[in-house]
């Protein structure tokens, strides 16, 4: 047995085979034939093409209900790109003229072709490449006799209850693992913060990322223990520890069958403050979960998500239902957080600014969306149409300046003027509220609680910024740190500045959901989490265990450590003293 570790998503156990994917462009042999080769050759290929039609065929038939629609259009494009001349004609004629071997014929149409669609005007045309790219690889594969090791290219039941093994997953691909009954996953890079984490842990799919040479030691069909909570994964186990570890999954069913038992009481610290505890969510495919944990509403609907694995952007009335659908599905407040696309939230169509926008420091999230009306206007329209069903507030990400904030509010302004002259229902009232994830705006927040309803403290991002470092990359991940005491001192003072200005504050990064940081987040001052929907009992049962009178002095004293160090021991004490 071997176990190898890294860092550890959710805390849940998987046990199951191994599925590795390698990377999608493939080695393929490239020789010269003889002249008396061709037709064989020929033949390889056209074989090569019905057995890859056969197989999205398959593929379209296999399709599940709940697949996005796009995803029939995706396959069908697909298959267009086979039959059509230009690739796979053009591919026959090259192994005629220059007599090679059928895979190089293709690569050298391929490329050829792509370079065709790289210098189209039209964006549309240009992202054709994409798809030659796709189909070539299957032929490809087809012709070596490869499995498809390449999660875009898998679609059928070959991943059901496996473990995929990766060099990284995007959070794009992640949410196509939820399609595929997947039990968790395991990559070289990433980290506990990454969008695609996040995801992993709507899933309740456990997962460890950042584990380097995860690819290299671990080969397909072997047998996996995955433990998200030690961030270990135990390869090929003897059959002591697999009992062993049967055994923690039982007893991890066990307390979560205890903290359902929890579900009905009212989130009330031992002196009497309620505590609101509100849900994160990606799709409405989580509105399951949100109502099992009986959460107090929505307070960050991650918006992004809708725009992924698709190759054009969702109409205002394709939006307008998604949100329609979560705002009904929930029967309960629903904050609709606007367009964050960036960073390692990335889409696969091209859009203005696309490739700023994936620096965290670029053209990201609102400040995309103010240079780019065309985009932002049809989101506004589709969730202010969404208000006339429940209680909808909106909430605009990383803002950084007060001229941000006006420009919104004037653009909702005017958007609620349309809506009214056409005729079309929403609520006057809805609330509008920032997220405060850039130091600066924490630094100004009293400023920023003069022109908005609400305040959402997003620390994946403030921690990000405020630490100058890139919360993917696992290679500064040592130095994330949600109890720096400068984000600790950030965090408090957003806090005192909504209480100051009497409007609500909320916390909605990871840290709102680890029952690490409950306590030292109560003695801050903070009233309202939002989480991911499977941790809402686990930080309900620290606050019904606790005084939050009790917790100030430790509070502030971890604010005061000198070095993370110091900090991490102070918080260490604060988590044991016993407060029940
Ligand atoms: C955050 O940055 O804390 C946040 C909640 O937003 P996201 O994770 O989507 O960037
Ligand atoms: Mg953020």
């Amino acid at each position: 047995m071997l176990s190898i570790f890294g860092s550890g998503i959710g805390r849940g156990i998987a046990i199951g085979k191994a599925y590795v994917l390698r990377q999608s462009d493939i080695e393929a042999p490239q020789y010269t034939i003889e002249k008396s080769d061709v037709n064989k050759e020929v033949k390889r290929l056209r074989q090569a093409v019905v057995a890859t039609k056969a197989k999205y065929q398959k593929l379209l038939k296999d399709l599940p209900k709940t697949a996005p629609r796009e995803s029939a259009a995706f396959i069908d494009a697909h298959m267009l790109m086979l039959s059509d001349p230009l690739l796979i004609d053009g591919a026959i004629k090259i192994i005629k003229s220059d007599s090679i071997n059928a895979e190089y014929a293709l690569i050298k149409q391929s490329q050829d072709l792509i370079k065709v669609f790289e210098q189209m005007q039209d964006a549309y045309l240009r992202e054709k490449r994409v798809d030659v790219r796709h189909v070539t690889n299957r032929v490809l594969r087809s012709l070596m006799g490869i499995v498809a090791h390449s999660l875009d290219e898998v679609h059928d039941d070959e991943l059901k209850g496996k473990i995929v093994i990766s060099q990284d997953l995007t959070p794009a691909e992640t949410m196509f693992v939820r399609e595929q009954k997947i039990v968790a996953f395991v990559t070289d890079l990433g980290s506990q913060i990454s969008h695609t984490a996040i995801v992993a842990r709507s899933l309740k799919m456990p997962a460890v990322v950042g584990l380097h040479g995860a690819t290299k030691y671990i080969n397909d069909d072997d047998m996996l223990i995955v433990d998200g909570l030690r961030g270990a994964v135990l390869i090929n186990p003897s059959e002591s520890i697999l009992k062993e570890y049967r055994k923690r999954l039982s007893k991890i069913r066990a307390r979560e069958k205890y903290l359902t038992t929890l579900t009905r009481r009212i989130a009330k610290t031992k002196d009497g403050k309620t505590i609101r505890l509100m849900a994160n969510v990606e799709t409405s495919k989580e509105l399951g979960a949100v109502k099992k944990s009986n959460a107090a509403g929505i307070g960050l609907y991650r918006t992004e998500y809708l725009f992924m694995n698709r190759e054009q952007a969702p109409t205002e009335q394709e939006q307008f239902r998604a949100y329609k659908k979560i705002v009904t599905g929930v029967e309960k407040p629903v904050i609709i957080r606007t367009l964050d696309i960036g960073g390692d939230k990335r889409l696969d169509f091209n859009y203005p600014n696309k490739k700023s926008s994936e620096s965290p420091l670029g053209l990201r999230a609102v400040r995309l969306c103010l240079n780019h009306i065309e985009v932002f206007k049809p989101q506004l329209r589709a969730i202010l149409r969404a208000s006339a069903f429940g209680k909808v507030s909106i909430m605009i990400p990383m803002i950084s300046n007060v001229d941000e904030v006006d420009q919104v509010l004037t653009l909702i302004k005017q958007t609620k003027t349309e809506l009214r002259s056409e005729g079309i229902e929403y609520d006057k009232r809805v609330k509008i509220g920032g997220m405060i994830e850039v130091p600066a705006a924490a630094i100004m927040a009293d400023v920023f609680a003069q022109k908005l309803d609400f305040l959402s403290i997003g620390t994946n991002d403030l921690i990000q910024y405020t630490l100058a470092i890139d919360r993917v990359d696992d290679a500064v991940n040592y130095l994330y740190d949600p109890i720096h005491p400068a984000v600790l001192q950030l965090i408090k003072l957003v806090i005192r500045a909504g209480k100051k200005a009497s409007i609500p504050v909320s916390l909605c990064g990871e840290m709102a959901g680890n029952v690490k940081y409950t306590r030292l987040l109560l003695a801050l001052g903070l009233r309202h989490f939002s989480m991911d929907a499977n941790y809402v009992l686990d930080v309900k049962e620290q606050i019904l265990s606790v005084d939050t009178e009790q917790l100030k002095r430790a509070g502030e004293s971890i604010i005061r450590a000198d070095s993370p160090i110091q900090a991490r021991i102070k918080l260490e004490k604060l988590n044991e003293f016993p407060l029940i």
